[in-house]
C-alpha cells in the first residue's frame, strides 16, 4: 500500500557523507562532487556545514565551495548550521536552505552536542526564528529515532516530542535519522504508528543508515506511511562513526534503483547517478581507500 508514487531523494553526500569519511577532501574535489550531483537532477543537495572547523575539519571551506559552485535555478543548495554563528556564515554564502539538528535521546545529545536536548532546542529555536525572518527554509534533523548508541532503543514518544518542537519553531520538514543503522522495519512501523497521530507525513523525511543492511527495507516501511522524501549519500559516502569500517548512509544509487523497481518516480537521471558514483569511487581510490 504505497500511496506515494513521486519520491524526492535529498542528496547528503557532500555534507553528511564527507563529514564521516576519514581524511581531508580538498575544495576542488568538493566542488566537483557537487557539480556531478547537480547533473543528476536533485532538487536539494546538502553541500556542507557551517560548524567549527577545528571540531569538524572535513567541513572547513564550505563558504568557498558555495562561492565556486555553479548555481542551478532548479536545485536548492543547503548547509547544516548548529548555531547563530553558523547561520551568519550560511546567510553570507547565500545558501538556499539550512538544516539544524537535535537528538531524540539524551545520551547522543550529550555525547554529540555536549548539551541536553532541551538546551539544544533552545539554540535551534533562535536559529530557526532568525532564519524564518529572512525567509530561509529550515529543515530539522532528529538523530537516533530508532536506537541510540548510549541509551538503547528509542521510545517513539521521545521522537514525537522533539519533532513537534522543531516543527513549532518553523522547520518545514523533519528528517528522521536511524543514526546507528540498527533499526528494523517493525521499529520503523512502531515509530510511524505513533508519529502520524500528531504529524502529517508530508512534513517528514527518512534518513536511514545501512549499517545493519536494512536501510532499503526500512525505507520501504516508511513509504507505507506516506513519507515521500528520503536522504541518501552518493556511493554510500560516510561510514558509520560508531562502527568503524561498516556502512553508514544508504547509497543514493541503491535507493534510486529500489524506487525504480517499485515504479516510483524520483526525477533523477540514472546515467548521471552512475557517473557521480564513479566520481566517489575514484575519490576513494585516490585516497587509498577501498
Ligand atoms: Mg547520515
Amino acid at each position: 500500500m504505497t500511496g506515494t508514487e513521486s519520491i524526492e531523494i535529498v542528496e547528503v553526500g557532500p555534507r553528511d557523507g564527507l563529514q564521516n569519511e576519514p581524511g581531508w577532501v580538498d575544495i576542488d574535489t568538493k566542488v566537483g562532487l557537487v557539480e556531478v550531483l547537480a547533473d543528476c537532477g536533485f532538487r536539494r543537495i546538502e553541500v556542507g556545514s557551517f560548524v567549527n572547523p577545528t571540531r569538524v575539519p572535513q567541513m572547513a571551506g564550505t563558504a568557498e565551495v558555495f562561492k565556486r559552485i555553479t548555481r542551478r535555478t532548479d536545485t536548492a543548495y543547503s548547509a547544516l548550521v548548529p548555531n547563530l554563528r553558523g547561520l551568519e556564515g550560511a546567510l553570507a554564502a547565500q545558501v538556499d536552505e539550512i538544516a539544524v539538528f537535535a537528538s531524540a535521546t539524551e545520551g547522543f545529545s550529550g555525547a554529540n552536542l555536549g548539551v541536553s536536548i532541551a538546551r539544544s532546542l533552545e539554540v535551534l529555536s533562535e536559529v530557526t526564528r532568525e532564519a524564518s525572518d529572512t525567509d530561509l527554509p529550515v529543515r530539522g534533523y532528529v538523530s537516533c529515532v530508532l536506537e541510540c548508541p548510549y541509551d538503547g532503543p528509542t521510545q517513539p514518544d521521545a521522537v514525537v516530542n522533539v519533532t513537534k518542537q522543531l516543527l513549532g519553531f518553523g522547520c518545514r520538514e523533519i528528517s528522521l535519522g536511524d543514526t546507528i543503522g540498527r533499526g528494523h522495519p517493525d521499529d520503523v512501523r512502531r515509530l510511524f504508528d505513533r508519529l502520524l497521530k500528531d504529524v502529517d507525513p508530508r512534513r517528514l523525511a527518512g534518513h536511514f543508515h545501512d549499517t545493519g543492511g536494512r536501510a532499503l527495507r526500512n525505507i520501504g516501511a516508511a513509504l507505507e506511511y506516506g513519507v515521500a522524501v528520503f536522504d541518501s549519500s552518493i556511493g554510500g559516502l560516510g561510514g558509520c562513526p560508531f562502527a568503524p569500517g561498516s556502512a553508514g548512509n544508504v547509497a543514493t544509487e541503491d535507493v534510486c534503483d529500489m524506487f525504480q523497481r517499485r515504479g516510483c518516480s524520483t526525477g533523477l537521471d540514472r546515467d548521471a547517478i552512475v557517473r557521480a558514483a564513479r566520481y566517489v569511487k575514484d575519490l576513494r581510490a585516490a585516497a587509498g581507500g577501498g
